[in-house]
């Protein structure tokens, strides 16, 4: 897509920070890591979102998310490294592959709420039909 900046990164259009390339997958430096070695995991083909994505494509992207998370916590030191699907700033469908710190002062990913009485029955019976 023209004007993805993914799909401009993958066609060398704008510079990126490349560690990993094979047929179908690029992995490169996010220009704002939440840690030094943040990678973002993106598939060559211009997907925007999860839901997009091929079943066979996703579980390989998945896969090799765990190779990097691997060699990334050998390569940084890290304590340990953790991944997640955002996906609120680019539509590309890109997995972050983050190393943390015991001591890295990182807020929790996000706040947290508590259910009252029996509401997560509830919310768990509504999920469970649609599923
Ligand atoms: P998300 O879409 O998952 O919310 O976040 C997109 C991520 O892409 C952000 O972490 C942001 O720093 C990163 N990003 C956005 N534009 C660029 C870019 O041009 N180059 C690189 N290397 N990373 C980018
Ligand atoms: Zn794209």
């Amino acid at each position: 897509m023209d004007n993805c900046i993914f799909c401009r990164i993958i066609n060398k259009e704008i510079p990126a920070e490349i560690v990993f390339e094979d047929s179908e997958s690029v992995a490169f430096m996010d220009i704002n890591p939440v840690n030094y070695g943040h990678l973002l995991l993106i598939p060559k083909k211009h997907f925007p979102y999860i839901a997009d994505v091929p079943d066979d494509l996703l579980g390989r992207m998945f896969v090799k998310t765990k190779m990097l998370m691997g060699k990334l916590k050998d390569a940084t030191n890290a304590d340990y490294v953790i991944n997640s699907v955002v996906g609120l700033d680019v539509p590309h469908f890109h997995i972050h592959i983050i190393p943390r710190y015991h001591n890295d002062g990182l807020a929790r990913f996000w706040p947290v709420r508590k259910y009252s009485d029996d509401e997560m029955k509830k919310v768990a019976e509504k999920i469970r039909k649609f599923i």
